[in-house]
């Protein structure tokens, strides 16, 4: 059993930082480059310069390079369209209209940009597709993230309101009513691309194979040999590495949403990426991480988020709503808490993380 190490990476960030894969995958890892292969062999692919992060492709078909082309290219088109720190990007573009004009989108990013909307409504802003200008304030994505002072965050609160981020089916149109407010999609458009990658690799007649897009892991089949794939999920300690457990699945998407994904330390404190629009502050529900085990990774990557956000109980509630999706939370305290749908597929391997039950 060989760890593929799909450290997330980041140009901007600072040694302090911390930003690690969320889940890891259990497979055999044979090279970086492709080659043709039968078996237990994939035919392999990385790329480091897509979506911020570290992709993987495992085919264990027989393939030749096209599917590998056309996944990297489709990614490549998401990433260009969707990315709230490419100038150019059309969730740029919207935020550059706001108080002016609609911006009418692509249909894929409209699709996308919908379904932030619905999740967002749907949470009652715990995932908020408008928390742009929170995650700018604190400069979490950049080399010098800080924590602004309360006065600070008061004064973008009103841009959060995701109640004025105006869509159009009509013409596919977004319109942000206040100047500075920003759509963004880091939380669901990595999912998004995990599903698009899937979809390219089955219409090439692909039945086994594994996509981990920065730790967001596609199962496409089961192994070769028949058996289920085996997924780490992260060790969620800060400063700690490796994996606590091992779920078995197969034809899913496993998505951790997680405090020790992206971090600072400032004064004793650490900080983390996702945030609770209600405090302005890194969400603090007891969770160190939540795993989502789904058949669409767009939903496992939305809904982790959510429920990072919502916290254990209320999560618990929410994904009830969700019936393929499945959840393995990890309090503060270590203990780890499943929906029933995934305690036959979930083995504890590190000894300190506990078992519980609501
Ligand atoms: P994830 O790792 O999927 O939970 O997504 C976290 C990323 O989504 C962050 O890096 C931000 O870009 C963005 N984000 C942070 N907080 C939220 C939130 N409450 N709702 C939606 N997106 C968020
Ligand atoms: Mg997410």
């Amino acid at each position: 059993m060989i760890e593929i190490k799909g450290i997330k990476s980041h140009r901007h960030l600072i040694f302090k930082t911390g930003f690690f894969t969320a889940v890891i995958l259990l497979a055999a890892l044979v090279c970086a480059c492709s080659s043709k292969t039968v078996s237990d062999s994939p035919a392999t692919q990385t790329r480091y310069d897509l979506l911020n992060t570290v992709i993987t492709i495992s085919i264990y078909d027989d393939v030749n390079d096209d599917v590998f082309n056309e996944v990297f290219d489709r990614i490549s088109g998401i990433e260009k369209a969707m990315s709230v720190t490419l100038a150019n990007s059309e969730i740029s573009g919207a935020a550059a209209m706001a108080a002016k004009s609609p911006v009418v989108l692509s249909e894929e990013t409209y699709l996308v940009v919908k379904e932030a909307y619905d999740i967002t409504v749907e949470s009652g802003g715990a995932f908020n597709l408008a928390i742009g200008p929170l995650v700018k304030l604190w400069g979490i994505n950049t080399a010098s993230p800080r924590v602004p002072v309360r006065a600070e965050i008061e004064h973008i609160k009103e841009l959060l309101d995701y109640n004025a981020v105006v869509l159009s089916d009509t013409d596919r149109s977004v319109y942000l009513t206040f100047e500075g407010m920003s759509i963004d999609l880091g939380a669901i458009a990595k999912g998004y691309a995990g599903d698009v990658a899937a979809e390219v690799i089955k219409s090439y007649g692909v039945k086994h194979a594994i996509v981990d897009l920065g730790g967001n892991i596609i199962t496409i089949g089961g192994r070769p040999d028949g058996s289920a794939w085996r997924i780490g999920v992260r060790n969620p300690i800060i400063g700690e590495s490796g994996y606590i457990g091992v779920i078995s699945v197969q034809d899913k998407s496993v998505v951790t949403s997680g405090s020790y994904e992206r971090y600072f330390e400032s004064g004793g404190h650490y900080y983390h990426h996702i945030f609770d629009e209600k405090t302005g502050y890194p969400a603090d529900t007891g969770l160190l991480s939540v795993t989502i085990i789904s058949d669409r990774s767009t939903d496992a990557d939305k809904l982790s988020t959510v429920v990072f956000v919502l916290g254990l109980r209320d999560g618990l509630e929410f994904l009830k709503n969700y019936k393929d999706a499945e959840a393995i939370f990890i309090t503060n305290g270590l203990e780890i808490y499943m929906t029933p749908g995934i305690i036959d597929s979930f083995a504890v391997t590190d000894n300190r993380f506990i078992i519980a039950s609501e």
